[in-house]
């Protein structure tokens, strides 16, 4: 992520879950929307169906809410890991509205066996 104030690359987070970003050249600071980084994921392996493979639910927090959770969804090859994102979702089709991330994962789940 790139500073809005001087264009730097050298951005970091203090927590991996901090919506806080500072600029380490110029030490701008400056609040985002979204976690660098899933809150919580889950793994689930469907052995039938053409979607079959691992599928991966992300949480995030609510684009509209921040205080409550979406899901995403990934569709990998079982080769592949489950390292997050550094940045931000590349996936920014967030869905639902939920209370905590264990709902919002059990929303990604039933979503997935639906496919
Ligand atoms: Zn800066």
């Amino acid at each position: 992520m790139k500073c809005p104030s001087c264009g730097s690359s050298e951005t970091y987070r203090k927590a991996k879950h901090s919506l806080i970003v500072n600029c380490d050249r110029c030490r701008h600071i400056w609040e985002v929307n979204q976690v660098a980084f899933p809150i919580a994921q889950f793994r689930l392996y469907k052995s039938k169906g053409a979607m079959r493979g691992n599928h991966y639910i992300d949480v995030w927090l609510c684009p509209s809410d921040k205080s409550k959770f979406s899901f995403s969804l990934r569709y990998q090859s079982s080769f592949n890991c489950i390292f997050p994102n550094p940045d931000y979702p590349e996936d920014p089709y967030l869905k639902g509205m939920f209370d905590n991330p264990q709902l919002a994962i059990e929303a990604g789940i039933k979503q997935v066996y639906q496919e």
